[in-house]
């Protein structure tokens, strides 16, 4: 009889215990009928059916009983096996447990035991060697939430701002890019002025960027595919000064950036016509020149991009 109470009593202590301890017992109660079959009694989703399987945003993802952060989309990759992979987990968040008979390995959540799946090693799908095969209903994804926006400015001329301004708007990052001119002797010029050869300005954009997203090299970079750096006169059909490339940097560390790039391409037998100028006041041209093939709905006739980096 003492016996019978004090394993009543045991339990009971066990259960409030539990519960004050783990917040996740109320989860653990809303799940699906499906979600209890993988997370708690240790079922296997069909393959290629998971939400996550081919997922590639940046986040984490979460336990979905008890919100630990479990894997990052860094060390997500394609295995085809149909399940969300990856190489690597959070250290300290996954508990590998090997199968009774002992052919696999369990993985659950270190924090509250939730199953996740399985892991596999010695594969070859990574460098890192080990495939963490986890059922997409186990988890949560939560999105990276973009730090703070760094906007920068950075000043291109490679001929027609058009097409220019057509290709650097579509990277991702770029906020925004204005069409209008850098570098000449007079303040506010008009195309016309610009045109008619007298002010030396160039045709620019000023493309304001993310930094947190995008850098100045990748910019650069891209600046350098879009237009033909080793044009002297002009730029494709435009000849004349203010289609001459250059770049206006604001910094010595942009100039850095750009040598370094010039001197990668002069490397591959390119003789670089791009000019590295300080950069100088900014003027915007006249409405109708911004977003110009946008509007049009049309693509540019001057610029297109060739891959030299
Ligand atoms: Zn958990």
């Amino acid at each position: 009889m003492y016996k019978i109470m004090w394993l009543f009593l045991l339990v009971g202590l066990t259960f409030l215990f539990s519960e004050e301890m783990k917040p996740w017992i109320t989860k653990l109660n809303s799940l699906s009928t499906f979600e209890k079959h993988v997370l708690v009694d240790k079922g296997t989703e069909r393959a290629f059916s998971g939400e996550y399987v081919n997922t590639k945003e940046n986040g984490t993802y979460v336990c979905k009983v008890c919100g630990a952060a479990l894997y990052k989309s860094d060390d997500k990759f394609d295995s085809h096996c149909g399940w969300p992979s990856f190489d690597d987990a959070i250290p300290g968040a996954i508990k590998e447990i090997t199968d009774a008979d002992g052919s696999r390995t369990e993985i659950t959540c270190a924090n509250c035991g939730a199953h996740m799946g399985h892991v596999f090693k010695g594969e070859g799908l990574t460098t890192k060697n080990v495939r963490h095969c986890v059922n997409s209903v186990s988890l949560e994804f939560q999105k990276k939430t973009t730090a703070d926006p760094q906007l920068k400015k950075a000043y291109f001329a490679g001929g027609c701002f058009w097409g220019v301004e057509y290709y650097l708007e579509k990277m991702a990052g770029v906020k925004e890019v204005t069409s209008g001119f850098m570098g000449g002797e007079v303040a506010n010029p008009s195309y016309e002025e610009v045109v008619g050869h007298g002010t030396g300005h160039l045709e620019t954009v000023e493309v304001v960027y993310d930094a947190s997203i995008v850098s100045y090299e990748t910019l650069a970079k891209a600046f350098f595919e879009i237009h033909d750096p080793t044009q002297r006169d002009g730029q494709g059909p435009d000849i004349g000064s203010q289609y001459l490339s250059a770049v206006f940097v604001s910094s010595p560390k942009e100039r850095e950036t750009i040598e370094k790039l010039i001197s990668i391409l002069e490397k591959n037998g390119l003789h670089i016509a791009t000019k590295v100028l300080p950069a100088a006041p900014f003027y915007k041209a006249e409405g109708y020149h911004q977003d110009y093939y946008e509007r049009k709905g049309s693509v540019p006739y001057c610029h297109r991009r060739v891959k030299r980096f």
